[in-house]
Parts: C-alpha cells; structure tokens; sequence
C-alpha cells in the first residue's frame, strides 16, 4: 500500500439478481473503507477504485469477486453435544464460530437427532450481486488509518484502540 491510499465513503444498495434489496447505506452514514485492505468484497472496490466524489454507478459484480461460489465442504455435520446442551437450535439459526468480528456465519441447515447440519457459506455466497453505488467523499488515508488496514469514521465510532 502506498501513501496514496485513499479512504472512500459510497452510499449503496445492494440487490440480488431478482431485483430484492438485500442491504442499503440509505437512512445511515455512508459506508466508509480504506482501499486496497480487503474492507470490502474486491468486484465492489476495483470499480469503485474508478469512481471519485459524485459519480454514480450501477455495478454488478459476479459471485466469484463477490462473497465467492458456494464451497461443499463449507457444509459439514457435527454432533449436538458440540453444543451447549440448553442452546435452542433450530433450522435457519445463525451463530457466529468465534468471538472476533470476522468468525465465519454458520446457518443450521438440518436437524436430526443429534447431528447437527451446519453450513459455514457467507449467507451471499453463490450470488451475483448488484450495487447501485454513489461516492459521496474521498479523501487520501491518514498514515495512521494506512498502519491499521482500515478507515477511521468522523467521530471514531465503533473502533477503540
Ligand atoms: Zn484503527
């Protein structure tokens, strides 16, 4: 990374290929990212690494540059007792494998008995992807921001140091 990098702020909505809204920045703070510090999923950040304050986009990007195709052996079965044995678990329940931010999802996909199905894809894994994207700011990274492989918001919210 050089000194360079510039820390860019899109407001977004994010839709499937069916046209359904699955996320959007509308109503929040845009979302802000350092570039090039895998903040973001790569198809979104290579096309908005074109784009400067005011351009608008309708960008798709294939599941591959997106949260990646769909992995099998993400699927895996494992025994109730993995569990703590007063912890609910029904079919479409999320939970997180660790405690860090970025532990994999799994989402239970079966139960039966005591075997558990549970399947570690990202929840968008397999899917193309379309964001509607506006830049609203970009500015060149703090060597501070540039050290720590992330932008720091206007009010330092939601990081401590
Ligand atoms: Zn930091």
């Amino acid at each position: 990374m050089t000194a360079s990098a510039r820390v860019v702020s899109i407001h977004y909505t994010l839709t499937d290929d069916k046209g359904t809204v699955l996320d959007s920045s509308k109503g929040a703070e845009p979302l802000q990212y350092l570039e090039g510090a895998g903040n973001i999923i790569p198809g979104l950040e290579k096309e908005v690494g074109k784009m400067n304050t005011g351009d608008k986009k309708i960008v798709k990007i294939p599941a591959a540059q997106a949260y990646g195709e769909k992995r099998e052996d993400m699927v895996m079965e494992v025994p109730r007792t993995q569990f703590p044995p007063d912890m609910a678990l029904k079919v479409g329940d999320r939970f997180r494998g660790g405690a860090e931010d970025h532990a994999p999802v799994f989402t239970v996909m079966a139960v039966n008995g005591d075997k558990i199905t549970l399947d570690g894809n990202h929840p968008l894994a397999g899917q193309d992807l379309t964001f509607d994207v506006e830049v609203t700011e970009v500015r060149a990274a703090t060597s501070e921001e540039v050290s720590h492989g992330h932008a720091h918001g206007p009010h330092g919210h939601g990081h401590h140091h």
